[in-house]
């Protein structure tokens, strides 16, 4: 947590918690955001501050404030708040943000959509009753009933109603053809994808939001507990296409800008195409080579989910005939990033970090070994016992 002397302009006046004199060389404890929210805490609000973060986030995180800060002004407390979120979300990343938003004001205020239904989204025209029945009954049991496990950490799925495939990709094709019409140019969907189009762009993130809080949330607390304590607060949505006169050169691998990733098949008639996971891997570890046992290829089934961490590395095959579109919905959680950065040690999940860990172990034992054998060797030339050579040698 960067509250120890040098960040940003203190503004708090006799607030001195937040930024102590520069000059001063004393020790200032680390504050840090606490790892459960004080629910019963009334957040303040921030909308009316025109602030370069959104109120609703604040108010999210304020609720995770040390106790130092959390009685302070709500001045101090957005400083604070703006040094944490400015770790993920950089000056760059703001400019880019208001355009995005210009962008997105632009379209919304002119775009005729298609199919309202898909905006409006109701569950039980677009979503299977088994998926709907086992969400609402909400216990491990009824989810695991309707997911398999193909692969540890790589849970598949059907959730959705055939109808919600056709009338998505119409609505974007819809989206496409009032684009062209316009002139507008359509935003790639990720640094990676060149072919497809961003959902929250055109006010499909109403929907999208409704999906992750409602419908892949329940299902994440279950399969991926460590990771989903809390609710996501951010995402991106996308539809990505390959295949027919689209580039079918392989993207390579990628650990994904997400906690939990939502990958749906939309479409019926291609080949190849295959998702291919590769261990899950911190950022530092994004390019080691995968162990034979994280190697993981996955025909895709059509309308068919797949539900896996962000940084459970992954890529396709190329699209070798036909067309393929995957609707991705990337789940995100800022305060379980924060609190990542906090661990000093190696991540245990990441299959590099573990298999490091296990390596330097097996050096240590191997020395103590070693050793071991030269004190014997030594006890037996000698009257000692080995245990007063070993001590007598610890003492040099
Ligand atoms: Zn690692």
């Amino acid at each position: 947590m960067a509250v120890d002397g040098d960040g940003t302009d203190g503004g708090g006046g006799s607030q001195p918690p937040v930024k102590p004199a520069a000059k001063e060389k004393k020790e200032v404890p680390t504050l840090r955001l606490s790892q459960f929210p004080k629910n019963d805490h009334v957040s303040d609000d921030y909308e009316d501050l025109d602030l370069e973060y959104s109120s609703l986030v604040l108010g999210s995180l304020e609720k995770y404030l040390p106790t130092e800060i959390l009685t302070a002004e709500r001045i101090v407390k957005y400083l604070f708040m703006s040094d944490v979120l400015e770790k993920y979300i950089t000056r760059g990343d703001l400019t880019m943000a208001k355009n995005r938003k210009e962008y997105r004001q632009n379209i919304i205020s002119n775009y005729q959509p298609r199919f309202r239904e898909l905006y409006n989204f109701d569950p039980k025209l677009l979503l299977l009753p088994p998926f709907r029945n086992a969400i609402s009954e909400n216990t491990e049991e009824s989810i695991r009933r309707i997911i398999s496990e193909p692969f540890p950490g790589v849970f598949v799925f059907q959730m959705f109603h055939p109808a919600f495939f056709q009338i998505l990709l119409s609505e974007v094709e819809n989206f496409r053809m009032w684009a062209l019409r316009t002139m507008l140019k359509i935003k790639r969907p990720t640094s990676k994808s060149m072919y497809g189009v961003v959902l929250d762009d055109f006010g499909l993130d109403i929907m999208l939001n409704k999906l992750k809080e409602e419908f892949i949330f329940p299902l994440c607390k279950v399969l991926f507990p460590e990771v989903c304590g809390e609710m996501f607060d951010s995402h991106h949505g996308v539809v990505v296409e390959y295949g027919e006169n689209r580039s079918v050169a392989e993207l390579g691998y990628q650990i994904d800008d997400s906690e939990i990733t939502l990958n749906v098949c939309l479409s019926k008639q291609f080949a190849g195409g295959e998702l291919c996971f590769r261990g899950l891997r911190c950022k530092k570890h994004a390019r080691a080579e995968a162990k034979p046992e994280e190697t993981f290829d996955y025909s895709q089934i059509p309308g068919q989910a797949i539900l896996y961490r962000g940084c459970h590395r992954n890529g396709a095959r190329a699209t070798t005939s036909g067309y393929r579109a995957n609707m991705i919905l990337w789940c995100r959680n800022s305060l379980f990033r924060e609190m990542e950065t906090y661990q000093k040690e190696c991540s245990d999940w990441c299959g590099q970090c573990a298999h490091e860990t296990k390596e330097k172990e097996s050096q240590i034992l191997a020395a103590k070994r070693k050793e071991m054998i030269k004190v014997e060797g030594e006890a037996k030339r000698s009257t000692d016992k080995p245990w007063l050579v070993y001590v007598r040698r610890s003492k040099k």
